[in-house]
């Protein structure tokens, strides 16, 4: 089954899409690519781990 290389999204519907998809659910706290939208790839994998990592020291 193919996947997708990255997620682009047009520059009007970036923002509230990552609030969206970023927001935690309860304990839940969601990374990858398609939360951090700034710049697609590996960078944005990685910025979204640090995020929830952040998060989740700040429960804490
Ligand atoms: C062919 C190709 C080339 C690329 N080249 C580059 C490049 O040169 N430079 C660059 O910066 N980026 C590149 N990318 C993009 C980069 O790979 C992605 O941006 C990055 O891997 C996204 O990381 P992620 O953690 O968000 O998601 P992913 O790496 O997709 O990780 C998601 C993980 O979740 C797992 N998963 C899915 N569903 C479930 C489930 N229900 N239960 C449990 N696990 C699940 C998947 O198996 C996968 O391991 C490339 C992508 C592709 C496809």
């Amino acid at each position: 089954m193919p996947e997708g290389l990255m997620l682009i999204l047009p520059p009007d519907k970036s923002a509230s899409f990552r609030d969206k998809m970023a927001k935690p659910w309860q304990r839940i706290h969601f990374a990858g690519e398609h939360t951090a939208i700034a710049s697609p790839g590996m960078e944005s994998a990685l910025e979204s781990a640090e995020r929830v990592l952040g998060e989740i020291l700040a429960r804490r």
